[in-house]
């Protein structure tokens, strides 16, 4: 059986509180033998990193997700500098700028609103930036309508930090645009779903080592569990339809996937 690895979960979630054990297990029998947790906040991260004790396949990123920065304390560089000298912490993440909901939009809001949001993801984001770069850590990217901002912050840093964009969703000239600059994409299962063209067409143009997989579970579940809560086990119909579409087979997927995630997270063994 090909394996593979599901590079973006959120394990710490409450939508696994009964029947995390369980689920494990289904990943475990479906060939996934790496589970990487997600951290969005610091507490998040301290949970991902408790899981990534209790279960021997499942490691941790911990970070400050953009969409939680207003809630981030000024300086969050000394928490994080202690939370990645743990073994199974194999990068930063998830970090970046997310334009998606901005509080202008809501009523009352003002673009003054707009621009301090904007400074404090910024802000944040550059923090994490740098403890990886101190730590030799790479970076796991989450960006929503920010994909220039986003690119622009994480550039000067390249050669020292490398970025997944994790959720790719973004057309083949934005993939080559990251590429350029040394980071990576991952792709979730958005792949199988049937408006999901666009996505499938940028799998196409991305070279077979320039990628991971990942389900960004108990979100996007992929064909046929479409709208239904995720979990790691799916990436395999994720890995069926990337197949399909690179024209390769499974073995070659599992080879081609797994070794850029053992570049790109050292830590992750
Ligand atoms: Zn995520």
């Amino acid at each position: 059986m090909a394996t593979f690895y599901d590079t973006h979960a959120h394990l710490d979630f409450p939508d696994y509180r009964d029947d995390l054990p369980e689920v494990i297990e289904r990943a475990r029998a479906a060939g996934i033998t790496r589970i990487i947790s997600i951290g969005t906040n610091l507490a998040s991260s301290q949970r991902a990193i408790k899981l990534a004790e209790r279960f021997p396949d499942v490691f941790a990123a911990v970070g400050w997700h953009p969409s939680d920065a207003h809630e981030a304390p000024d300086d969050i560089r000394g928490p994080l500098r202690e939370l990645v000298k743990h073994p199974k912490v194999v990068a930063l993440g998830e970090i970046g700028l997310d334009y998606h909901r901005l509080p202008g939009q809501k009523p009352g809001g003002s673009a003054a609103d707009d621009a301090r949001y904007k400074r404090k993801q910024a802000d944040i984001f550059q923090q994490q930036l740098e403890v990886a770069a101190e730590t030799g850590l790479n970076c796991v990217i989450h960006q929503r309508d920010s994909f220039d901002d986003t690119l622009a912050q994480l550039k000067p840093f390249a050669g020292k930090v490398r970025g997944v964009f994790h959720c790719f969703g973004e057309n083949a000239d934005r993939m080559r645009r990251v590429l350029e600059i040394g980071s990576l994409v991952s792709f979730t299962g958005i792949v199988t779903f049937k408006n999901g063209q666009n996505v499938r067409d940028t799998v196409t143009a991305t070279p077979l080592d320039k990628f991971m997989l990942e389900t960004d579970c108990p979100y996007l579940a992929p064909m046929p569990y479409r709208g239904k809560r995720c979990e790691p086990a799916y990436v395999k119909e994720i890995s069926e339809t990337v197949a399909l579409v690179k024209c390769c087979s499974a073995a070659e997927l599992s080879a081609a996937t797994c070794q850029t995630a053992a570049e790109f997270f050292p830590k992750l063994k």
